[in-house]
Order: structure tokens, then sequence, then C-alpha cells
């Protein structure tokens, strides 16, 4: 029988904030377009004699995600020196938060694919820079400082993950979070969101936990996915062959899709932290809190169960029209200007806006259409005015034109004939030019009258109203 392992696993998340300055200076946060070390000062360059001051906004996004996180808010929190020396930190200390930070505690609930509901908890959350960029170029080092005093959250989970898809799921539930209250872009790509996973495993009923070793600097989900499941295949292998983990600080080469030993863990007391002596305590007034708690929108679980509640969506539909708060406002919308059955609204929305939105890779505000296009095309669906596919091609043609569906369909004459007599005229036609498919119906074979009405809807260029077709051609061909 083979041994199985219990999974074991923490993340520590770095979480940009989309803040327009940076933590301590007036900088500019975002700097992704701009040459290297254009955008600096005295203050995030680390020069001796410079006052940083707290942004604001920092600790008010900081606060915003204690919030949505269901973490306990430290009303005064401190700033503190993490010191240590590297190249692409110019002061020779982070500023952070260490014995009293921001958040304390709190958790995050997601779903798995299977179903499978999983709470984190949360250790928690601090604020603190960014540091700068390192970029190797043969045997020459270049140091980007644009980055440095950037600001960021770090978020510490409990050891409560048990597999690699679990890392992942928690992450883009993360991501999802992060955009839906605002305070990130969490573009990956960008670096908005880092991660770093303490990864162990142990005998399955084990009582203690086995040597956590770190892998460094995930930058996508994918990369959590797969740098996750290699490090559990590669401790397994280790034990199995007889020997011990060692507690390792390892990289993720994304590009070669190997992990690599950097070295050997260093211990907490090395960072000598002690209070930055620059900077005042943070604290937030209770009138500031309760500014801010009013503001938070809606969660998106929430507005999930209430789609469910109040909407009759199945769950698959909730999820995926909140799976942004964009795709909820238009849908929820759109809602209040169609009084029929909203499962219709969600139907129209993932198979024909979404697609949209999908296709043209841009958001959902970018798009002319607005949540009363949808319901009135969906309205004139319900109506007869058109039938369905030209209703779909009305999503498309407000899309090129913005104009409103009702006068797109007056202006290009795409309402459906419903005129009794117009029909009966084609359908006779097509009866009497197909002898062979009238015998061959009256013998017997009825799916034909799909055919028949196929054929008067081509006629008529697919305008007529396709139900009184089928009714005519049904009397015409009794014979
Ligand atoms: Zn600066
Ligand atoms: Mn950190």
């Amino acid at each position: 029988m083979t041994q199985e392992y219990e999974i074991t696993i923490g993340l520590e998340t770095h979480i940009q904030l989309n803040t327009v300055t940076k933590a301590f200076c007036g900088c500019k946060a975002d700097s992704w377009n701009d040459a290297p070390n254009t955008n600096i000062c005295p203050i995030c360059s680390g020069q001796p004699g410079s006052l940083p001051a707290v942004n604001k906004a920092m600790v008010e996004k900081g606060l915003m995600l204690c919030l949505a996180m269901n973490s306990n808010v430290n009303l005064t929190s401190y700033f503190d020196r993490k010191n240590y020396m590297y190249a692409d930190l110019p002061s020779g200390y982070q500023v952070t938060q260490d014995n009293r930070p921001i958040g304390v505690g709190g958790y995050l609930d997601f779903t798995m694919d299977d179903g499978r509901e999983v709470r984190v908890h949360i250790h928690n959350l601090h604020m603190e820079e960014d540091a700068g960029k390192t970029k190797n170029e043969g045997d020459i080092r270049l140091i980007d400082m644009n980055r440095c005093g950037v600001p960021l959250i770090e978020m510490v989970t409990m050891p409560d993950l048990h597999s690699a898809d679990e890392a992942a799921t928690y992450l883009m539930r993360l991501r999802q979070l992060l955009r839906w209250i605002g305070v990130s872009e969490a573009n990956m790509e960008r670096a908005h969101l880092r991660c770093d996973a303490n990864v162990s495993i142990a005998p399955k009923g084990s009582k203690t936990l086995g040597k956590k070793c770190e892998i460094k600097n995930i930058n996508s989900i994918e990369a959590v996915r797969t740098a996750i499941s290699f490090e559990i295949q590669r401790q397994i292998r280790e034990v199995e062959a007889g020997r011990k983990i060692e507690q390792w600080t390892i990289e993720w080469d994304n590009d070669a899709q190997v992990l690599r030993k950097m070295r050997s863990k260093e211990t907490a007391a090395d960072y000598r932290y002690f209070r930055e002596p620059n900077l005042m305590p943070v604290v937030i007034s209770p009138e500031f809190y309760e500014d801010v708690k009013r503001r938070m929108p809606e969660m998106p679980w929430a507005r999930r169960a209430r789609f469910m509640s109040d909407f009759g969506l199945p769950a698959y539909d909730a999820s995926i029209l909140t799976a942004d708060r964009e795709t909820s406002e238009f849908f929820e919308a759109a809602c209040r200007t169609y009084a029929g059955d909203h499962k219709r609204v969600s139907n129209w929305m993932m198979n024909e806006v979404l697609r949209v939105v999908n296709e043209k890779g841009v958001p959902l505000s970018e798009l002319a259409i607005r949540p009363e296009d949808l319901a009135e095309i969906i309205k004139l669906v319900d109506a007869k005015t058109v039938n369905t596919s030209t209703g779909k091609s009305l999503v498309d043609k407000v899309l090129e034109t913005g104009k409103k569906p009702a006068e797109i369909v007056k202006e290009l004459g795409l309402g459906l004939v419903s005129d009794e007599g117009a029909i009966k005229e084609v359908c006779r036609k097509i009866v009497d030019a197909n002898p062979k498919e009238v015998a061959s119906y009256r013998g017997g074979k009825e799916t034909l009258i799909g055919w028949f009405v196929g054929q008067v809807m081509k006629e008529m260029r697919g305008k007529a109203d396709p139900e009184m077709a089928k009714a005519i051609l049904t009397e015409l061909l009794k014979g």
C-alpha cells in the first residue's frame, strides 16, 4: 500500500494598492510605462534626511480590504523597519508593519469546482512599501527604483490550504475580491498580485506538520498550480527516498518551469525589526472607520446569493454574473427594466453580451450597449416584433451603431411579418413548388414540417413569424 500524505499550504500575497501616489511620498504609484528611475524622489530612493509621510489612500484601501476579509482592524497600528541589505532596497530597510499591523485574523470563503466549500483563515494584513527591481544583463546588475515605495498590503493566510488546486482557487477568489472592492488592479502580469507559498507534507494522520519550504514570487495563477504541485512531488520523492526535508527557500523559474533552491531559510531575528521613528502611528478615527464601512459595496458572495433568491437564477448563472462587479451591475440594471423571467435576461447576458466582451477583450463599460438596450431587445423578441436570431443580431448592431434597438428595427425593416395573408401566399408557393416533399410528408414523414418552415423563412429572409408559418403550412399540407 502506498503512503498517503497530508499536504499543508499557507500563502503570503503581496497586493499592490491602486493609489495615485506612493506609500510615503508624492511620486506616482504606477510607473509601468515609465523609463527606469524616472519616478523617484529623495524619500522613496532612501536619501538621508528625507522625511516620509503616510498616504491616507493607502490606509483607506487597507481598511477596505480588512473589512472585506472580516479582519479585526487595529484602529492604531505602527510602521516598523525591516532591515536587510539588498541592491534594490536603497535605504537598507523596508518600511512595513510587524507587531501591530492594520488587520488581524479574518477569513475568505470560496467554492471549489466540485462544489466543496473552503474557508481560509487569515493570520494578518499589513501595510508596507515595495522594493525596487533588479535586472541582470550579463555580469552587470541594473537597478530600477521606480517601484520603491509603492504601497502594498501583505496578507498572510493560516496553513488552511491542502492542494495546489485549492491554492489556485483561493488566489482567483482573492483577485476577484480585490477588483470588486476597487483596491487593486490585481493584474498578475504587472506584479500587482504576487504570491509566496509555504508547502509541507506529512504522512496522513500524523499529528505534527512536516518542515515547510517556501516558494518565492509566483506570478500567475497557473504558476501557483504548477509550482506547488512540483514542490509537493519533490517533497514526497525526498521522504520516500528516506531523506529529511530541509527548510529551504525555493525560486520558481517560470520560463524554465522548474524550482530552484535559493537558500536555507533565514530566521525572523535577522531583520532586526524596530519602530520606524520618522512616521507617526496610523490612527483610524471611528468616523473614518464608519465612513469607509458605509461606502463598502455589497460583497460578491452576498450578491450571488441575492441573484439566486431575488431573480431565481441557478447557482451557475449567479456565479458567472457576479464574476466581476460591472457584469453584476449590468445584469441587475437590465432586470430592473425587464418585467419577464429574469433567467431570460441571464441567458442573453451570458450568450450574447459576455460573448462580445470575450471576443473583443474589452470591459463591458467600453461597449456601446446599455442594460436598457438588452432589456429592450428581449422585449422585442417576447412581443414577436423580431425573431430570436434577429434579436441576437440586434446586439451586434447596437454595438456598431450605438442606436436604440427599436430604432434599428424600424430603420432596417427587421420586424417580423405577421400579416397572415402575406405569409399564406409564400407558404402556398413553397407547397406548390415541392410536390415530392409534400407527398412524403403526407406519406407520414411529418418531421418535414421543419424543412417547410425553413423554406418559408428563407423566402421571407427570416422575417416571417415562424409559429404562424408553421400553423399555415400544417393546414395546407393536410391536403
Ligand atoms: Zn518618491
Ligand atoms: Mn512583505
